[in-house]
């Protein structure tokens, strides 16, 4: 089987044990996958997605990226770092307010020489759509990778995620990680599938109720199955989603979120960030709490990055 790709990422990343954090919480054993280790501009999961994308969009002759998300778009930030490093433009469609100070990950879309068009939430899409044929229309030669980077051919970086799971020999009973465009979800489903893994795979939902995200991303791998020509079918019940922690919803930081940045900052010296990580790291705490994960399991939480965003502006005062 033979998913295109362009090598970016610093792969393997380390899976680490994290025997402080597993003491106290004293439950499963934790280990941690370091996707926030995939090395280009700041890195995260968006990156591996971004290694297929990259080979599909020079496959078809791309000069320039055009993607969506908002103001503090990790995946917008990826996706500028790897049209920087490969010579291509690159055109964020941002949905938000204009901030006064760039911060967190769009001062560094700024920095890498992202060209910026402001939309909101409810037109996001449609904008993107008009700024890909407005692109082509000044002569350009736009490849546009859509929410996430979520489709058939981004998403199969999350298998070869899986096969580097199983080549570095780690089995765990679960695999815990926030998901909300489903592309991650739906690769490790597939990945898993195709690597034999037993385990469970369980995402946290940022932003969906669970019926919702398990049918996206049963959508998603069963395209994907289907572009890989395997005979492997998707349902939503092969999707586990837990949607107990929407909190506020989307980039709302509350009590979940800063209880985890801090104790996994204070007990394992990791940065979780305030959206993603910060919500599914607590969530496995409230977990573990609650005894629905087990003493006697191996648990491994997916660190999918996020980083710059603990330096935006809007979250800073809420932090502390
Ligand atoms: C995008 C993102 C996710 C979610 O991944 P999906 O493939 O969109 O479900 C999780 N964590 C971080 C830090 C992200 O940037």
């Amino acid at each position: 089987m033979i998913i295109p790709r362009i090598k970016i990422a610093h792969l393997p990343t380390p899976v680490e044990w994290l025997p402080n954090i597993t003491g106290l919480l004293n439950g499963p054993n934790i280990l941690i996958k370091r996707d926030d280790l995939t090395g280009i501009g700041f890195g995260g999961n968006k990156i591996r997605k971004l290694e297929c994308l990259l080979a599909d969009a020079q496959a078809n002759g791309a000069q320039m990226l055009i993607t969506t998300g908002a103001l503090q778009s990790n995946h917008c930030r990826q996706t500028a770092a790897v049209a920087a490093k490969y010579g291509l433009k690159c055109r964020l469609v941002l949905a938000g307010e204009e901030p006064q100070q760039p911060s967190g990950n769009y001062l560094l879309d700024l920095l890498m020489g992202a060209e910026v068009i402001w939309t909101s939430r409810a037109k996001r899409d449609a904008t993107l759509k008009s700024t890909f044929d407005q692109a082509w229309e000044e002569g350009e030669r736009p490849f546009m990778i859509p929410y996430g980077g979520s489709n058939p051919v981004g998403a199969m970086g999350y298998v070869v995620a899986m096969q580097e799971l199983a080549a570095q020999q780690v089995n765990p009973d679960w695999i815990v990680f926030p998901s909300s465009s489903g592309g991650t979800q739906a690769g490790m489903a597939l990945g898993a599938r195709l690597t034999g893994f037993k385990g469970k795979i369980l995402g946290i939902s940022i932003e969906d109720k669970a019926a919702d995200l398990q049918s996206k991303v049963a959508d998603l791998a069963n395209q994907m199955a289907e572009r890989l020509m395997v005979n492997e079918v998707f349902s939503s019940e092969n999707i586990l989603v837990n949607d107990d922690y929407l909190g506020a919803g989307y980039g709302m930081f509350g009590e979940l979120e800063k209880n985890a940045i801090k104790f996994f900052a204070q007990k394992a010296a990791l940065f979780l960030d305030p959206v993603y990580t910060g919500r599914a790291a607590g969530a496995l705490m409230d977990l573990i709490n609650k005894k629905f994960l087990k003493r006697g399991e191996t648990v491994l939480f997916w660190h999918t990055g996020g980083l710059p965003a603990i330096f935006a502006e809007s979250y800073q005062p809420e932090l502390m």
